[in-house]
Formats: C-alpha cells, structure tokens, sequence
C-alpha cells in the first residue's frame, strides 16, 4: 500500500513537470491572423514558422510546408507575442509553470528568498524545465533581511541591516556574483502590511545612488519598489531604471520619469487584490487601503500615459494556487483608464521587453525573435479581455498547451 502510494505521487508529479531535456522540434503555425507586436494591424492568412526556438519567418497560407516542420492548425485564432511579467516574486517550480500557462513567456523577478530565480532561469534556458525566461533579481536590498540573510553565507552578517555603503555595496555584489541580471531595492515602505504606510521613505537618495552605482560597474540596472513620492522621486534621481508601483507619484515626478526614460510598473491589479477576498492578501485594513489607493494609482496612470512615460506590466505575485493577479488582467486595466488596446498589448510585450533588456529577443513576432507566442481567440485590438484565454502558449519554440481543436479531429 504504502509502494502504492509512493508510485502514485510520482507519477502525479511526472505529469505535472518535465524532468528530461525537451527534444526542440520545428513547427509551422498555420491559419493565424498575426499581431507581430510593431504594426496596429493583423496580418490575416498567416504561418509562422519556428526553428531551432526561433521565429524562422512569416508565410502565407496557401504555400507549401516541407515535412521538417509540425504544422500546428490554429484554426484562424489570433497570435501575439508571449506576454511578459516584469514584477513577479516566483520562486518555484509549478509557479513558473502557471506563468507560462497564463500566457507568460518571459518574467523579471522581483525579490525572491534564494535565488531560486536564478535557477529557475538556468532550468529554463537549458530546455529542462518548460518555462517563461526569467531574467533574477536574486535578493530585495533591503534594510531588513529577515530570513533572507539565509540566501547566502556572505549575507549573514547583515542580519543587523543593510544601511551603510559598505553594507549596501556588499549585498549588490552578492547578488550579482549569485546571478542577478537587475537588483530590486526599496524607497518606501509597503502597502501589503497593514502596519506600514506605502507612503514613507525608506533608503535616502545617497543610500539608493550608493546600490545603483554599484550596480552599474556591473552592468546592472536597478528596480525600485516606490510607492510614495519621496521615496520614488530620490530613485529617479539616483539612477533606477524603473519605479514599482508609484501609486503617489506627483506630476513632477512622473515629468522626470519621462526626461530620464525611467519605466513604470503600476502592479494597479494587486491593488484591486487588496479590495476582494481570496487572491494574495486579505483583510479589512488592507481592503480599506485598496479602495482608497486605486483610484489615486488611476490618476497617477492616466497622468503617466498622457506624458508618454513608458509603461510595463508586473503582476507582483508569487503565481502560487491562490494567486488572480495576472497580467492580461494588468493589461485590461490599462486599457480601461485610457491606453488603447495596441498600447495595453504593447505594454505587456514591446515596452516589458524593453525594461527587462531584451528588445533584441522577445516581445515581437519576426524572424530572429525567440519563439514566443500566444495564440487568442479573437482579436485583441479589439477586445483586450482575450489575453486572459490564450488557446496555444509556444515559449522559446516550445509548445507549453495546445487547446485546439476543440472538436474531434
Ligand atoms: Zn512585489
């Protein structure tokens, strides 16, 4: 019985990941009214071809495709570029694979505990895992460690805080030696804890120069979660190349957000989490807190677009079982306070892509490109709620779900 039992787990976690190396196969995505991330139209009659985990090119239906390639029929459903999460906290395994099974192709991390990002990344990049790309941040620089301090020996003599230059310069490198591609720092307090105002500085602008400069003599670029003003005003002026959240930015500082070409990543759908039951947090302070913030992060929006701030999509979760926030739901936000359609679907692939430093690879369908592609049920320039339903999920060539056909074949 108890043999059983062990056989019976196996085979059930066996069916939920794939342990072997994936074999890449070639495929021709045929029938696809094609959304290729740059052009505000859809280019109907189209096949995709994939090779090697790469857009090959772009043909028409009606030519012939050699038997090298595995034509996959979608059935005249709508591909767009894989959408891409650039503030997500995943940190597993079945949560990189919920991702890529909400239409996430690519993720940044946002702090995880140790560095199972960079692993997971590694798992990824490697054909091991089927998974979204993942581009670590590694540890929050914060300056409180809690548990973290256990991420890595070196860290341990921070359990006492993270304040001082050398002791700031000493976590960016660690994280950086451990893999991080982006460090993720803070300028205020959080809004997820009821006993923490999200408008209160926390490290100074010295403080936040200190960890982006470096940074920067590796290369690295620095995220700041900031949801007040002061906190997100000394980012911007101490080098981050994005602000988190920046629910109360001021106009001023959003006019130097655009000067400077810094990104924001509103994570407006975990405010709407705090309002509901259920999701990633709960509870009366918090649900009051919600009700008041979105609508001054709406203002905030709507003010950032009309400058043309570039705006990216997180969904600032862990992608556990619980977890509703998404960003095809991020994206419809954006689209109801005032982005058009392209605009929402290029916040969550051309201008994510763009933040998390992969222009050249992800975010568009066009030979050269990863092989990074969702395949919707309409056509999303006209309604954006389809990203919330993609029917095929191809990431780096690989094909993640296949919905269709739903008849008998
Ligand atoms: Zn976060």
């Amino acid at each position: 019985m108890k043999k059983l039992l062990f056989i019976s787990i196996f085979v059930l976690l066996s069916a939920n990941l794939t342990f072997a190396q994936l074999p890449q196969k070639n495929y021709a995505l045929t029938n696809v009214n094609l959304f290729n991330g740059v052009d505000n139209k859809i280019s109907s009659n189209s096949i995709i071809y994939v090779k090697s985990g790469k857009i090959e090119r772009i043909g028409k239906q009606g030519e012939t495709i050699t038997k090298d390639y595995e034509i996959v029929d979608c059935q005249g459903n709508y591909a767009i570029p894989g959408m891409i999460d650039v503030h997500t906290h995943i940190d597993n395994l079945q949560s990189a694979k919920r991702a890529l099974l909400s239409g996430v192709t690519t993720i940044r991390t946002a702090g995880v505990s140790a560095y199972q990002d960079v692993a997971l990344r590694d798992l990824s990049k490697s054909g091991y895992i089927m998974g979204p790309d993942v581009v670590p941040a590694g540890v929050f620089v914060s300056p409180n460690l809690d548990e973290t301090v256990l991420a890595d020996p070196r860290l341990g003599k921070l359990i006492t805080g993270v304040n001082t230059d050398d002791e700031l310069k000493l976590i960016v490198n660690v994280n950086i030696d451990r893999g991080a591609e982006f460090i993720k720092t803070r300028g205020t307090e959080r809004a997820g804890l009821p006993e923490t105002d999200p408008r209160q500085q926390s490290y100074t602008q010295h403080q936040l120069k200190v960890i982006v400069d470096e940074a920067a003599k590796r290369n690295v670029p620095v995220m700041v979660h900031a949801h007040g003003d002061e906190g997100a005003r000394a980012a911007v002026l101490a080098g981050a190349r994005s602000i988190e959240h920046g629910s109360f930015l001021s106009d001023e500082t959003l006019q130097l957000m655009k000067q400077k070409g810094v990104f924001l990543v509103p994570t407006y759908i975990t405010l709407e989490d705090l309002t509901k039951p259920g999701g990633d947090y709960s509870g009366a302070v918090l649900e009051l807190r919600g009700k008041f913030m979105m609508p001054v992060a709406e203002r905030v929006f709507k003010k950032a677009h009309s400058l043309g701030v570039k705006i990216a999509t997180g969904a600032d979760n862990d992608y556990s079982s619980n977890s509703t926030s998404r960003v095809s739901l991020e994206a419809e936000h954006f689209s109801k306070m005032g982005m058009t359609n392209f605009e929402a679907i290029q916040a969550t692939t051309i201008v994510s892509a763009e933040l998390a430093g992969l222009s050249a690879k992800t975010g568009k369908i066009i030979p050269g490109y990863d092989a990074d592609i969702i395949i919707l049920p309409g056509n999303p320039l006209e309604d954006i709620r389809v990203l919330q339903d993609a029917l095929i999920i191809m990431s780096n060539g690989y094909l993640a779900l296949k919905r269709l056909p739903f008849g008998k074949e």
